[in-house]
């Protein structure tokens, strides 16, 4: 085998060593893209259930308009209604609209609009 033969297989062992190294490195990256992949997969649910996780309603506040009506009459009004506030506490039921003191079956006072 003369000296540039022995160069030649040298290089294409060389070579061999090199693809084989490489393809390993292959697999260990899709490996690790697998790996991250999951890991996105999982903060994209945490995500996802962060922004869909329901926003505590604030209970209406005394000051919020709203409509209140009495347990034993008829009528309901606005909480600024004179009428409203004649109403015993004890006996106060809340609406935060008239729609839904109309689906209780009151009728609304002339207060209300
Ligand atoms: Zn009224």
């Amino acid at each position: 085998m003369n000296p540039f033969k022995k160069n030649v297989v040298k290089s294409f062992r060389a070579a061999k060593q090199d693809i084989t190294r490489l393809q390993q490195e292959i697999v260990r990256i899709s490996t690790e893209n697998k790996e991250l992949k999951n890991a996105i997969a999982s903060i994209q649910k945490e995500v996802f259930a962060l922004s869909t996780q329901k926003q505590p309603v604030p209970p209406v506040a005394p000051s919020d308009p709203h409509f209140v009506a009495s347990n034993t009459g008829e009528k309901f009004h606005q909480s600024n209604c004179p009428f409203a506030s004649n109403i015993k506490k004890g006996n106060r039921t809340y609406f935060p609209n008239a729609k839904a003191a109309r689906d209780a079956g009151y009728k609304a006072c002339n207060c209300v609009n």
